[in-house]
């Protein structure tokens, strides 16, 4: 019987909890996560009584094998559809946000519930940035802050393609196609609204040079009722405006926004903005993960794929089959 096998893996976005699972009855797997928590982009930002989910938006399932490792989170209710009106700005017409093969899920009763889930029972190390990678095939390490985690037989990066190109050593013979892996930017504000404007719909696609979608984040299922908005700037603007003083984006996105929404001085002072380098996938590489039996290193994520939350569990599910098949036949 083959022995199991010591599995690194960075990240504990969607796809690196994909893989965990996908391993964990063949491999002793760790995960490192540079942030507080697990989720990624699936992210849930708090604040006093409110939630924003300032990453992913909602995600859809069109895949069966997605479907099916949602089963128990359904049942559970750790994702819902959410449900409303689609609004197109400024035209202004509506078509429902949810139905038929477009069901639109988030996690309940936040967007990072679903991760939270998958996390559990997993061995992952939160606040554990990775800075560096040495050794060699069957024998890892990785640097994090002033100490050395592994051996490890196998590393899987599970970052975006940006940031696990620059990690992944020279032995790693998909660097070409991590290279043409492009992704966009994507600033995001969020706005605690003092009084509820009645907004006909949960969420608005707008045709605006400089943002492109307002959600309602409060018409979600299970979150708290005060009235709140998250707004994407679109990725063009994103990527050209990325080196900007964070004030200066707030500044002109607010002002974008109140071309379709009135926002009081006060709510305006309030807002919150962050920047996602790292938001969507322009160029995906095109295959759906990069494996290098020799030197043992891999990479998977959305960005092999598309940008979307399912595409990122498709990454991550593909890869636990092929490194399966491999750790089944190592001695
Ligand atoms: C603003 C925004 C809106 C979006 N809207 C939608 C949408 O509506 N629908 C949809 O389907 N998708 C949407 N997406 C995309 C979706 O969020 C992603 O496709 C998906 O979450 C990617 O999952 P992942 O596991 O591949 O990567 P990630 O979620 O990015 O996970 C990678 C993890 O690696 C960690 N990491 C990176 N570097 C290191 C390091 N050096 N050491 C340790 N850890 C590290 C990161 O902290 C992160 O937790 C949106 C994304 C953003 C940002």
């Amino acid at each position: 019987m083959a022995r199991r096998i010591r599995l690194g893996i960075v990240g504990a976005g969607i796809a690196g909890l994909t893989l965990a699972r996908a391993m964990a009855d063949c491999a002793d797997v760790r995960i490192f996560e540079k942030s507080r928590g697990v989720g990624g982009r699936m992210a849930t930002r708090r604040t006093d009584a409110v939630t924003f989910d300032h990453g992913a938006q909602y995600f859809t399932i069109r895949d069966g094998r997605f479907r099916a490792a949602l089963e128990t989170a359904q049942a559970d209710r750790v994702i819902e559809p959410w449900t409303g009106a689609l609004a197109t700005l400024p035209d202004g017409n509506l078509a429902a946000l949810s139905g038929g093969d477009t069901t639109r899920y988030v996690g309940s009763p936040s967007m990072n519930a679903l991760a939270k889930a998958m996390a559990a029972g997993l061995d992952i190390q939160t606040d554990a940035p990775v800075e560096a990678i040495s050794g060699t095939a069957g024998k890892w390490f990785l640097k994090i802050g002033d100490r050395r985690e592994g051996p490890f037989d196998w590393l899987v990066l599970a970052a975006p393609a940006p940031q696990s190109a620059l990690l992944l050593p020279d032995e790693f013979t998909h660097h070409g196609a991590l290279a043409k892996t492009r992704m966009n930017a994507c600033f995001t504000l969020m706005i605690r609204q003092t009084e509820d404007a009645k907004l006909p719909f949960a969420a608005a696609r707008v045709d605006d040079p400089v943002i492109g979608w307002i959600s309602r984040n409060n018409s979600k299922p299970e979150r708290p009722d005060d009235p709140c908005l998250v707004v994407n700037a679109t990725a063009k603007w994103s990527d050209d405006h990325l080196e900007e003083p964070l004030e200066d984006v707030r500044r002109t996105m607010l002002e974008a926004l109140q071309r379709y929404i009135p926002i009081s001085p006060s709510e305006a002072e309030a807002a919150n903005i962050h920047r996602w380098r790292y938001a969507n996938v322009d160029q995906p590489a095109g295959q759906a993960f990069l494996l290098d039996d020799v030197s043992q290193l891999a990479a998977c994520g959305d960005w092999c794929i598309a940008g979307r939350v399912e595409a990122a569990f498709l990454s991550a599910a593909a890869l636990g089959g092929a490194l399966k098949q491999i750790v089944k036949v190592a001695p």
